[in-house]
């Protein structure tokens, strides 16, 4: 598998005309090879020539972590006494051209430049980026089990009480069962009720929630590298007639959107027919954010589905769905599947339910 991405790597380098991806912190790093550099001061860095053998530079505390791939990569381990900016340039060897991945700290970057005053640096995300957008078989499944874990969860907060709970206990517990429900990490938990709905990126606080809100929660997490990502709502009682009314109009969007997400439409044309659907409501103003992005081993990446991106869908496109309609002050309103576009159509990978979901 990363043997194969390798290769498609390469070949994408020699279209490109880049020597060497180096690819340090960052997503690039797990596609392409299954490790995770660690965000720290030390240097981890994979140097991949266009031809001749690739190389993982990496400090020696943490070279036990790296599983050894013959056929894809060795390990060279560094000491703390040692310079890995020198390894790196002398295992890149002069290149014209290199491509370093886009989250590699600053600081490495500038001393890559100074011992490599004639190399001209580009984006690793320009070789990378269109061939993560497109997701092989073993992907899709990873993004599969993500969103099944997620949904799970949706299926237990239906039966589990919101009013008299601050956000940030809710916020608490979903974190927790992203965990136990199989994500190495959690990567968000948004939680917000109420008036703070009406805020899409809210930070769950100290508000108590109350009978006849709406919560919006968004939460995802990471499992085995791939994300989940998903927005369900919860109202404690019986939701207001303004509320079903304005839900009513953002699901047939959401729902229009998803089923026009097929092979060929251009991204931006998915983003038109949820935002058609909400403006026509009246609501054009309050649906103020893009309808999705692309999600693999980042929950944000390539394809985004907003105005202006033509780029036609490809099968193995994997993205989100998830239009809004917010009123400040008042409440907001936002819902949210991972679908992937097949040459059969668009699959939904989340499948818990999408209604206003009356709670406690
Ligand atoms: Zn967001
Ligand atoms: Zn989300
Ligand atoms: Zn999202």
């Amino acid at each position: 598998m990363y043997a194969d991405r390798i290769a498609r790597v390469r070949t994408r380098m020699e279209d490109l005309g880049v020597d060497v991806l180096l690819l340090s912190t960052g997503a690039d790093l797990p596609w392409l090879t299954g490790y995770e550099a660690l965000e720290t001061e030390r240097l981890t860095m994979l140097v991949l020539p266009r031809e001749g053998d690739a190389t993982l530079v990496v400090p020696r505390l943490e070279a036990a972590r790296v599983e050894e791939q013959p056929d894809a990569f060795s390990i060279r381990a560094w000491d703390e006494t040692d310079d890995p900016v020198a390894d790196v340039a002398k295992l890149a060897g002069a290149p014209a051209t290199a491509a370093i991945g886009d989250h590699t700290w600053a600081r490495f970057l500038i001393e890559l430049q100074r011992v490599l005053p004639r190399t001209a640096f580009r984006k690793g995300s320009e070789v990378t980026a269109p061939l993560r957008m497109v997701k092989d078989a073993a992907e899709v499944e990873a993004l599969r089990a993500a969103a099944r874990a997620v949904d799970g969860i949706v299926g237990e907060m239906r039966a589990r009480p919101f009013g008299g709970r601050t956000e940030t206990d809710v916020h608490r517990e979903l974190v927790q069962r992203m965990v136990d429900a199989g994500h190495e990490r959690a990567n968000f938990a948004i939680v917000g009720s109420g008036p703070n709905g009406a805020s899409p990126h809210h930070e769950a606080g100290s508000r108590t929630i109350e009978p006849g809100d709406v919560v919006v929660c968004d939460f995802g997490g990471s499992m085995r590298h791939y994300c989940s990502d998903i927005t369900r709502l919860f109202v404690v009682g019986e939701p207001s007639e303004e509320i079903r009314d304005t839900y009513t109009v953002l699901a047939d969007a959401q729902d229009k959107a998803v089923h026009a997400a097929t092979v060929g439409t251009p991204c931006e044309e998915v983003d038109a027919t949820a935002r058609r659907i909400i403006a026509d409501a009246g609501f054009g103003d309050r649906f103020i954010h893009r309808t999705g992005h692309g999600i693999g081993v980042e929950t944000h990446e390539d394809p985004y589905i907003v105005s202006g991106n033509t780029a036609p869908l490809a099968p193995g496109n994997a993205f989100s769905v998830e239009p809004g309609i917010y009123l400040p002050g008042r409440f907001g309103l936002r819902v949210e599947d991972i679908v992937v576009a097949t040459p059969d159509g668009p699959e939904r990978l989340n499948q818990a339910p999408r209604d206003l979901a009356v709670v406690e």
